[in-house]
């Protein structure tokens, strides 16, 4: 199939693996930014290809893991109001929060439902006028503009009765807060190609300006991410990081402005809740004022306690890419897809998930 089989041939892939070999002669510890990428290096073995002195760690791209548990509990709590249709994508639904997750609320009664898109939470509004229907945005800058476009053509219809709770998260502060909180030490980092698609390759420049590191934005297919580890390398031996794009099939530098313009015009940057990182300023985006109106956190304000977190799991140090999914005592024995304990087993893109799926014999990060 054009544009899959040419991003997994392997007799590219083998040069790309020797000149890794070939080039590498340092430790060299990088870490893949976003989940997508830790399920690709898992399901292809990508690890067990590289020189031992070049190490991977998962880090904190997975927008699902990374929402607090009391965000969680915010949404389950919206979800047990009268009248109202909670919306939501279907990775959110099984990530269990203080008190059972979503799909417990839908199974005791309460009406949530899973869509693919803003697109269906839209229609379910429209096809049912005397209820309120809340999507839950849960994303990076990836999803965040589909939230922003559903809000602005909610204003358009004048379809009052829909709203949008952002959990929605920017991911340059999240790598900040792991590398000034020193716990891991990296010489390079896979930026997450899909995030790049919006805010641009550019959008990575801090990380060899202000901590000299070298960046390579990848795609999702093994070439890809062989040819980011080779570029890593090459910086890494030379002493020259920068940021290299190596998805220039998707990713320009400054990236999507249409896209950047709806979230600029719906949300505004201010501080978020991230599991394994805490609150983090300028991290996360709220709704502006100017549509308050379509902001359940505004219009449903509900309260909740701080949360319980799941004793012994060990998803935030996950996150921080201190421990790998093997290093949780709970990890296989307890915490399984069928009975995930932390969100990083449940997320399509959760590391703990990856491991499990891939082979938990994979200990060598
Ligand atoms: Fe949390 Fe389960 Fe991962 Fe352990 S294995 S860190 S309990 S999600």
């Amino acid at each position: 199939m054009r544009y899959i089989d040419e991003f997994r041939d392997p007799k590219l892939a083998q040069a790309l693996v020797k000149h890794i070999h070939a080039r590498s002669t340092k430790p060299l510890h990088i870490m893949e930014f976003c989940g997508g990428h830790t399920h690709a290096i898992m399901r292809y073995g990508i690890r067990q290809l590289l020189p031992q002195r070049v190490s991977l760690s998962s880090g904190p791209g997975c927008p699902v893991c990374v929402t607090d548990d009391t965000d969680l509990d915010r949404a389950i709590a919206l979800a047990w109001l009268p009248q109202v249709i909670l919306t939501t994508f279907g990775d959110m639904v099984r990530v269990p929060g203080s008190n059972g997750c979503l799909e417990d609320a839908k199974s005791e009664g309460a009406d949530v439902r899973v869509v693919y898109s803003t697109l269906d939470a839209l229609q379910i509004a429209r096809e049912n006028p005397d209820q309120a229907v809340i999507f839950l945005g849960v994303g990076f800058e990836t999803t965040a503009p589909t939230v922003a476009g559903s809000i602005l053509q909610a204003q358009r219809e004048g379809l009052d009765n829909y709203f949008a709770l952002s959990l929605h998260k920017l991911t340059p502060p999240a790598m900040r807060a792991i590398l000034d909180g020193g716990e891991v030490r990296l010489a390079g980092v896979i930026g997450p190609g899909h995030v790049a698609t919006i805010i641009g390759s550019e959008a990575w420049r801090f990380l060899p300006t202000d901590y000299g590191i070298g960046c390579a934005v990848a795609g999702f297919e093994p070439l890809d991410i062989l040819q980011a580890i080779a570029e890593l390398v090459d910086m890494h031996e030379k002493g020259k990081p920068r940021v290299a794009n190596v998805y220039a099939r998707s990713v320009r530098p400054q990236g999507n402005r249409h896209a950047q313009d709806m979230m600029e015009e719906v949300f505004e940057i201010g501080p978020g809740a991230w599991r394994g990182l805490g609150e983090l300023p300028n991290s996360a985006l709220l709704i502006r004022p100017r549509y308050a109106d379509r902001d359940a956190s505004r219009a449903f304000p509900v309260q909740v306690e701080t949360a319980r977190r799941p004793r012994g799991c060990r998803c935030g140090e996950v996150l921080r890419g201190v421990v790998i999914p093997t290093q949780c005592p709970l990890f296989q024995r307890v915490c399984t897809p069928q009975n995930p304990i932390g969100p990083c087993m449940v997320s399509a893109e959760g590391a703990c998930a990856a491991y499990y799926h891939y082979g938990s014999y994979d200990v060598s990060g």
